[in-house]
């Protein structure tokens, strides 16, 4: 295994005291913190070669376009596409969401279906429901058993000729289920219809190969793997993105204009309008570095150990129920305590320096589907302990004793 007390020197915001104790960090399945090669790389930016890229020949451009362009071909790996082309810099999962919605959604008409699951984060609804005031699609839900997995069968029922696109996450953030999308993605691929994956969660928690998984896109956020906020990819296939229109217009995505008429660029520039977020593509990249070293491999299999630890270890108390139980699952654990409302949780395991977040998780059809307002959720990283639980472990247990 690796050495945990080594791998958190990497991240100075964890060696910190909160309200007088040690920061128990368990809230990164809302933002992971960055470690120092991020941090420096992002910095080394500014002070030694920031510069607009693609436009200059003069030094310094050359050196941040082939920085942002190298930042590039690091996410290309990390996810195994074919070519660079494939890999679209965006603001984040949300915006890459959006990028399809406003692009792919260009091309459907009334009548036409998109499937979603009853566990989607609200940026893989929203958008779809925006396409359904506008275009008269129609939205349907895969829904989800008492474990919080999607059943399969109904999801078969769903798909039919008119389905164009099936949009489905990877990894619960609320839940932590692990979604058959080997499976999901072939049953979609059978009937000719279009399917997405939102990766926000699993980037960090398995390993992902588009090659592979032959899904048409992909999206996740750099800040859930260890990279700095703002900056998100949009994966798609080469044949698939250069058939939609663009998405937003400006510098950078076109070739030529004129007022008669303006040629688009080529991908992925073309759909990359404006100046991009150069230090944010650089960050991601460090991450992706930063995770490639100490190995996905060893990373999920010491994140299962956590998660089996806390599993038991928060099950022993009696007030206690885990919501999300799925056989598959990843490092998320979220619960309600009998009596005690989750914001109450949240403020008062506060106090013993443990952050965890309470409440819908911007996914409110999941707590109307356990008819609970809210959960609370500690959601693990490597750089988290097995003592940092027991401290949750505690904090609950006094919070229980303050409810009584
Ligand atoms: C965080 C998250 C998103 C949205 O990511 P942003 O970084 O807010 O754009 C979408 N889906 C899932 C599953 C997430 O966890």
């Amino acid at each position: 295994m690796f050495d945990i007390e080594k791998i958190r020197r990497d991240f100075p915001v964890l060696n910190q005291l909160v309200r007088g104790k040690p920061l128990v960090y368990l809230d990164n399945a809302a933002t992971t913190q960055k470690p120092i090669q991020v941090i420096e790389a992002m910095d080394k930016y500014y002070r030694e070669y920031n510069s607009n890229i693609h436009r200059g020949v003069h030094r310094l451009s050359q050196l941040s376009t082939d920085a942002y362009e190298k930042a590039r071909v690091v996410v290309k790996n990390f996810i195994s596409a074919n070519s660079s082309e494939e890999i679209i810099f965006t603001r984040g999962a949300t915006e890459s969401i959006n990028l399809v919605a406003a692009t792919f959604g260009k091309s459907l008409k009334k009548g036409d279906e998109i499937i979603i699951s009853h566990m989607e984060h609200h940026a893989n609804i929203v958008p779809w429901q925006m396409l359904r005031l506008e275009k008269g699609i129609i939205l349907k839900i895969i829904p989800i058993n008492d474990k919080g997995e999607i059943i399969f069968d109904e999801f078969l029922k769903l798909l039919t000729d008119k389905t164009k696109l099936v949009s489905v996450v990877h990894i619960s953030n609320t839940l932590g289920t692990i979604n058959p999308i080997e499976d999901i993605i072939n049953e979609t691929k059978k009937i000719g219809a279009k399917i997405l994956i939102d990766a926000s969660q699993s980037i960090h928690h398995s390993k992902i190969n588009v090659k592979e998984l032959d899904c048409d896109f992909l999206v996740f956020s750099g800040h859930k793997i260890y990279g700095p906020t703002g900056i998100g990819i949009l994966y798609g296939k080469k044949h698939i993105l250069n058939d939609l229109p663009p998405y937003q217009t400006g510098g950078d995505m076109i070739r030529s204009v004129s007022f008669e008429e303006t040629l688009f660029n080529d991908l992925p520039y073309k759909f990359e309008a404006g100046t991009p977020n150069i230090s944010g593509a650089i960050g991601l990249a460090e991450a992706l570095n930063y995770i490639n070293d100490l190995g996905l491999e060893n990373i999920i299999n010491y994140e299962n150990e956590l998660l089996n630890y806390g599993t038991e270890l928060l099950s022993q108390i009696p007030e206690l129920r885990i919501i999300g139980t799925s056989e598959k699952k990843a490092a998320v654990i979220s619960f309600v305590l009998e009596n005690v409302h989750p914001h109450d949780i949240g403020t008062m395991v506060d106090i013993d320096g443990v952050a965890i977040r309470t409440g819908h998780h911007c996914t409110e059809p999941i707590m109307r589907r356990f008819n609970i307002p809210a959960t609370s959720r500690a959601s693990l990283s490597f750089y988290n302990s097995k003592d940092e639980l027991n401290v949750l472990y505690k904090s609950l247990l006094k919070v229980i004793k303050m409810f009584k």
